[in-house]
């Protein structure tokens, strides 16, 4: 491994909770995370690996390090960065809608946030720079979305990530700072717990029994990234030396909605025996038909390649919701003492949330 010793941002969150066990499972490096628990938590971080709660005064003691701060706090940012060779930037205000009800936030965290995060790489020489960005900079484009497209963002989300993606590129510019951003595609996988993205809300509407929404006809289109190929990508991203680049990490493949309900017809109805209904609606305001990516620059200078199938992944995902469900049905049956124990929460097997619909 070339970095030795991470620091990531908004570590407790989705995409950080994989990348540090992808980390602790196949890598020998020191890990740091800095989270605020807007969205993540120390639980959630506690279920990928061990770590010692750790403060600016009592860093650098242990392999796995969590400090409670935020990135708007500039000097915390660089006391945090001490030590540090690579820095993943994860930690942000996610998402189009929260950023258009609160544009002057979303600057706030997206683009004064990383810059104080590119300060503390610019304090650590040599200090490789990772930012995650989305196809939010890009707007509304012709599919497959390249590197080179002029970027029309559509949203303040759309802006504050181009501005950070700017600011990578004029670190490296202006102080050689190594500096990479990556544009994740529609990112799934286990402990997307938070997330209100497509594959994550239906597979838990489904174990709830709930009946499933499309916006549209379904045939709008886009590019699902498994979260293992994406830190994957992280971890390659990590180990080049192509600065001041941006890459699209997706799979380049483009997948319907009602694709994607049929992949998990067949998981839920052959695997859980769940059966579950969906209803049409108009299109979201604002909806992008098709997007999906060309990511011919990534397998080129990053050597990265997305691996298995649409199908396999979303097996791993739903199996993760499902032993989720069992852990928190265990607990609770744990805590009523002597109550029987019945399949009422959806564990995976039909029971309340698992009727048999038709
Ligand atoms: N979608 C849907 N029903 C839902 C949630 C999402 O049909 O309950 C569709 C949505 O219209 C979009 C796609 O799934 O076409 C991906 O939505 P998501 O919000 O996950 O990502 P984004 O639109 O930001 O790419």
């Amino acid at each position: 491994m070339k970095r030795a010793s991470w620091l990531i941002t908004g570590g407790c969150g989705f995409i950080g909770t994989n990348l540090v066990h992808e980390l602790t499972a196949g890598y020998d490096c020191r890990i740091r995370i800095v989270d605020n628990f807007s969205v993540g938590s120390a639980e959630d971080l506690a279920a990928v690996c061990d770590f010692r709660t750790a403060s600016i005064d009592t860093l650098g003691k242990d392999r796995i390090e969590l400090i409670e701060g935020d990135i708007l706090d500039r000097e915390f940012m660089l006391a945090a960065a001490e030590g540090i060779d690579c820095i993943v930037h994860l930690a942000a205000n996610t998402g189009v809608i929260p950023s258009m009800e609160d544009p002057e936030h979303d600057c706030r965290v997206n683009v004064l946030g990383t810059l104080n995060c590119l300060e503390a790489a610019r304090t650590r020489p040599g200090c490789r720079f990772i930012l995650a960005s989305s196809g939010a900079p890009l707007g509304e484009q012709e599919p497959p979305i390249r590197e080179d497209m002029v970027p029309r963002p559509l949203s303040p989300y759309g802006a504050s990530k181009l501005a950070g993606e700017g600011y990578c590129s004029a670190y490296h510019g202006s102080f050689g700072v190594s500096t990479a951003a990556l544009r994740f595609g529609n990112v799934y996988g286990p402990r997307s717990v938070h997330k209100g993205s497509v594959i994550a809300k239906f597979i838990r509407q489904i174990f709830a029994g709930e009946t499933l929404t499309v916006y549209g006809d379904g045939n709008q289109t886009r590019d699902f990234i498994f979260t293992g190929d994406l830190v994957r990508a992280v971890i390659a991203c990590a180990g080049s030396d192509a600065a001041g680049e941006i890459f699209q990490i997706a799979t380049s493949s483009e997948c319907t909605i009602n694709e994607l309900l049929e992949e998990l017809k067949e998981i839920f109805s052959s695997g859980y025996g769940i059966r579950f209904e969906v209803v049409y609606t108009g299109p979201r305001k604002g909806e992008v038909l098709r997007n999906y990516s060309d990511i011919s620059k990534a397998r080129r200078m990053l050597g990265w390649e997305p691996r298995g199938t649409l199908r396999e992944h979303l097996e791993e995902t739903v199996g993760w919701f499902a032993a989720q469900n069992q852990e928190a049905g265990d607990r609770r049956r744990e805590t009523v003492p002597g109550r029987p124990s019945h399949p009422e929460i959806s564990n995976g097997r039909p029971g309340r949330n698992g009727k048999e619909k038709t």
